[in-house]
């Protein structure tokens, strides 16, 4: 494990005077609040506050665009507006990928994949599947009692949606919601997560400056006050809430968004397994181990927080893993060679601190990490065994770069201890039989799977959980349809 130098010296300053975006016009409020880079600890800018004021108008706004325009019903302006963000999003890549380095604390490696590239290229994806997209199905003639009816189905925009999103990968979940959202014909209101506005902010700028979306059909708003996702998931005026976000407060979304039955789409936590079985690469597994839970600092829905490994072969491979923890380059996120970054906050930091602390007290064993590091929220890559699979390192999920290893019997006692949890997000194995492999990966209910390493993280791979991991599925066709109702129509015939 290691320190990484300064930073590049190509980093940009940044332009942290973001504005929201409501019915079309770029504002700002009385009320700010900081935004931190959380590998300095320093601020750099200030967002605007919503408040319920702000929030209100966002909502009629969205209302208004989706029942008094064209945008719901004219497919070729959202193709043309989904290409014109796409290229105005590349325009802009340096200037976000600053911005994102900067606040998000993602590695400049990581900008290059899921923390900005990867995200950009979903608006194409839904740009080009709406090209080919059909609204609408024939389900055919039936006859009853004697006359013909012939029946379709149309498919048409949920209406008015909120978005309401983490701070762990903001342009993923930003551009994973808004680009299907809009190709279906949606209005949104995208509310950003408060460790992460600026970079939310940004894309809405982009939006308005950049492209012909209507105004009110996309709204962007900041927040320090949770009031504001309670009001979007409550609001008569909104038909659809799709969030992302932890278990405890989607529960609090659901509850919400109950009062008026809206349609509710949930991507929750994860607490997913990589299992190793005995005839595994234990070299090559033992790496994607360590890899997978150090990026973004272990700040990921889906990555393997838990380690199941054969118990004859538990020590070899925690050497291996511990081995390649003493690897990673972690520090500034803007260095090319850093793979580790900052937690969001010092909040955050302490929360996993205080999850290893009572882990130990628990039973288990500290092999490495556990350590702070500064000057930022640094965290060291942290390996922990004698696990019971009940405790609260087992079952609840960090958000940190913890690893908790728990020993197996066999196959069956494998797939036992996966699926002992609240949550059914992803999930991973290894093993020379690709058979085996897959015979085994289609017994733990979760979401995705990845197989001796496979990535399932695509644009046009339907991702979401099971269980409290969540409701509904996000990219793919499926993701479209998330914000799609469907209508039946039947007609007598002769
Ligand atoms: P969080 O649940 O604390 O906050 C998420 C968002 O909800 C924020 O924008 C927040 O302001 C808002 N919010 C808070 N209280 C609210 C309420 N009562 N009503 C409406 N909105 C409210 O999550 P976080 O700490 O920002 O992110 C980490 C969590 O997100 C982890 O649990 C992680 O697993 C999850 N996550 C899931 C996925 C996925 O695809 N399944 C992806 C990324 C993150």
């Amino acid at each position: 494990m290691s320190a990484t130098d300064g930073p590049e010296s190509g980093a940009r300053e940044l332009n942290v005077n973001r504005r929201m975006l409501i019915d079309g016009k770029l504002i700002d409020t009385d009320r700010t609040f900081v935004s931190t880079n959380p590998a300095t600890a320093m601020a750099i800018g200030h967002a605007p506050d919503a408040g319920l004021a702000e929030a209100h108008a966002a909502i009629a706004a969205a209302r208004r665009a989706f029942d008094t325009t064209r945008w719901a019903r004219d497919v070729e302006l959202r193709i043309r507006c989904l290409g014109q963000l796409h290229q105005a999003l590349l325009d802009h890549l340096e200037d976000l990928r600053e911005l994102t380095i900067a606040e998000v604390g993602a590695t400049r490696t990581l900008t290059h994949g899921p923390q900005l590239e990867g995200p950009i290229e979903i608006v194409k994806y839904y740009r080009d599947v709406l090209g080919d997209y059909s609204f609408a199905e024939g389900l055919g003639s039936k006859e009853i009692r004697g006359v013909l009816h012939h029946r379709w189905v149309e498919r048409e925009p949920a209406g008015v949606v909120a978005a309401i999103i983490a701070y762990n990968y903001p342009n993923q979940l930003a551009l994973a919601k808004l680009a299907p959202a809009l190709a279906a014909g949606c209005t949104v209101i995208l509310k950003g997560a408060p460790d992460t506005p600026l970079i939310t902010l940004a894309l809405g700028e982009i939006i308005a400056n950049h492209t012909d979306i209507p105004p009110g059909v996309v709204n962007v708003l900041s927040s320090s006050d949770v009031a504001v996702g309670r009001e979007l998931a409550m609001h008569p005026d909104v038909d659809l809430v799709t969030f992302t976000g932890s278990t405890p407060v989607g529960r609090h979304v659901m509850a919400a968004a109950s009062q008026t039955v809206k349609r509710v789409f949930l991507e929750l936590g994860g607490k997913s397994a990589v299992i190793m079985l005995d005839d595994a690469d234990f070299v090559s597994a033992a790496q994607f181990a360590a890899f997978s839970i150090v990026t973004h600092a272990g700040q990921g829905c889906a990555l393997t927080s838990r380690l199941l490994v054969p118990r004859a072969h538990h020590d070899q491979i925690v050497e291996l893993v511990a081995a390649n923890f003493a690897k990673v380059c972690y520090g500034d996120p803007s260095n090319r060679k850093t793979y580790m970054g900052p937690l969001i906050s010092e909040r955050q930091r302490d929360k996993v601190d205080a999850m290893v602390q009572r882990a130990v007290e628990a039973g288990a064993t500290l092999v490495t990490g556990g350590t702070r590091a500064g000057p930022g929220f640094f965290y060291t890559p942290t390996l922990l065994t004698d696990v019971a699979a009940d405790s609260e390192i087992a079952q609840e999920e960090v958000f940190g770069p913890v690893l908790a290893v728990i020993a197996f019997d066999d196959d069956d006692d494998a797939v036992r201890i996966a699926n002992n949890s609240i949550y059914g997000l992803a999930g991973a194995v290894f093993s020379g039989d690709q058979g085996r492999a897959v015979a085994l990966a289609r017994r733990i209910k979760s979401g995705s799977f990845s197989i001796n390493g496979g990535n399932y993280f695509q644009p046009d791979s339907p991702f979401g959980g099971f269980k409290q991991s969540g409701v509904g599925r996000e990219m793919g066709v499926a993701g479209l349809e998330e914000f799609l109702e469907r209508r039946t129509f039947a007609t007598v015939v002769g």
